[in-house]
């Protein structure tokens, strides 16, 4: 498959900033809550008071290290943090503190799923450490803007990819699996309505086996939507400009979300004008080998060996394992269920992934809740496919004891038993209500014996409707067809 646009090869490279998921800053004690008053979470280190010094948070790293194995990638003893030299209202001490030569991660990848069912390696350059800058606030008064420092000084992870990805396809694919490796980790929330994960995309287009074009880089990208109408707008106007003649020059761009367009920010800055140069008020970040070997002993089952270990031990179909290692949570819980059901995986796996996919999740998107506030223990799914294997309801009654599940949180079998749901199995029983279903319906008797064998429906139907859906369906069948001849 190949990804041409008019003939043109986009090459795309992102950088991710990861909000680190910490209780403090990276430097100071003030907390990185979200969303509280402004400038309510700022120390006067994290103001720039002169005289103050920074001390780093170790859980930080200790996050990052994590997200560096979750990339497949080299984690560094050594790395070194550096003062990246700019002016902005919002950064008070002139300068940002990140990982410019010395990177905590380099040297990762991870693997995209493309449209075609197959993979893709994407190679991850670095992941370096830094701290957010604070939040310039224009749209409060026509006459001044304001500054917020809450978010000077939180923690960030840049996660920096090679340019690998050839259309916004892989591009977000990329980003999803990203926000799904570190929310499993629990390095980050990935929330990007928070702004806690912010893409920066960087785009160029070339005939294929031309050298690289020039490069735009569109800055802070909030949703993974944007990013698709971004790169793909992107791609579109570099097309039309070298077409007509023009020239692409390096430059950052911002993307409006309501004009679906980007538009010019500034020209592109080299890493040479930021002065990049060791800070003197750090030590560099040696690591010992037995706080490598301890974050690596803490590291959670990741979602490729999950994927896999779910196709060996449930044998369910790729796109339902996906949908249930989407969210780690949901993934304990498919797996608590499983292991809590009377019956082998591989007889109660596929049912329990069922309801839990068709119906459960309906029900939750519907209510708007989380699978965290289901109003029953998860094992409860597994007690009803345990009920409908060993055929003491059948799949239809099992919705109706679903529902009452839903409503009042009763075990299944309570259920069943109050409201005299057990399968009508007794063939005597259901003999009876044929024979009667026949002798009060003589003419449609005839007719389906004469060969009209469509009216079967109809038998089935109409015993099962007598036995208020109790009736056994195999059985119903089976006495049906004797009875009838
Ligand atoms: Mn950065």
């Amino acid at each position: 498959m190949d990804n041409l646009v008019k003939g043109w090869e986009a090459i795309i490279g992102l950088e991710v900033h990861a909000q680190i998921s910490t209780k403090s800053k990276l430097f100071s004690r003030s907390s990185t809550g979200f969303g509280n008053d402004p400038n309510t979470q700022v120390s006067f280190y994290d103001a720039a008071m002169p005289g103050m010094l920074p001390t780093l948070n170790e859980n930080a790293i200790d996050q990052a290290i994590k997200s560096g194995f979750g990339i497949n990638g080299t984690i560094n003893k050594m790395s070194r943090f550096d003062r990246k030299n700019y002016f902005y209202p919002d950064l008070p001490s002139g300068y940002q503190i990140s990982q410019f030569y010395y990177p905590i991660v380099t040297d990762g990848h991870i693997d995209i799923s493309l449209q075609n069912g197959g993979k893709k390696t994407v190679n991850i350059e670095r992941i370096h450490v830094e701290q957010d800058a604070g939040k310039s606030i224009h749209d409060l008064s026509s006459e001044f803007s304001y500054v917020d420092l809450n978010r000077s000084g939180v923690p960030l992870m840049e996660i920096v990819s090679k340019p690998d990805m050839r259309s916004s396809y892989e591009a977000i694919q990329y980003v999803k699996k990203l926000r799904m490796i570190l929310r499993y980790i629990g390095a980050c929330d990935c929330n990007m309505e928070q702004g806690n994960l912010r893409v920066d995309a960087n785009v160029s287009i070339r005939k294929p086996g031309d050298s690289l074009g020039s490069r735009i880089e569109i800055k802070n990208i909030n949703s993974i939507r944007f990013l698709g109408q971004a790169i793909d707008y992107e791609i579109e106007r570099q097309i039309i400009t070298i077409e007509s003649g023009e020239k692409i020059t390096q430059e950052t761009r911002l993307f409006d979300s309501n004009l679906t367009e980007t538009r010019s920010m500034r020209s592109k800055e080299n890493a040479a004008d930021y002065r990049y140069f060791p800070d003197p008020d750090l030590k560099s970040v040696i690591l010992t080998d037995d706080r490598i070997n301890k974050l690596k002993s803490e590291m959670p089952e990741l979602p490729d060996i999950k994927r896999e270990r779910f196709l060996n031990d449930y044998g369910l179909s790729g796109s339902d394992i996906d949908v249930l290692i989407e969210d780690k949570q949901t993934a304990l819980l498919f797996e608590e269920a499983v292991l809590s059901s009377k019956f082998k995986p591989i007889e109660s796996a596929k049912l329990i992934s069922n309801w839990m996919i068709c119906e459960l999740f309906a029900v939750l998107n519907k209510e708007e809740k989380t699978i965290n506030s289901l109003g029953f223990p998860i094992r409860y799914i597994a007690e009803l496919v345990d009920l409908i294997i060993e055929k003491t309801i059948s799949g239809k009654i099992a919705k109706t004891v679903f529902v009452e599940m839903i409503k009042n949180g009763d075990p299944p079998a309570k259920i069943v038993q109050d409201l005299s749901l057990i399968q009508i199995q007794d063939e005597s029983t259901i003999k009876s209500i044929i024979e009667q279903v026949i002798k009060d319906n003589p003419t449609l008797a005839e007719q389906y014996k004469a060969g009209k064998i469509q009216l079967f429906g109809f038998f089935v139907g109409e015993t099962m409707k007598r036995l208020q859906g109790k009736g056994n369906p195999e059985k119903i069948n089976e006495i049906l067809r004797e009875t009838l001849g």
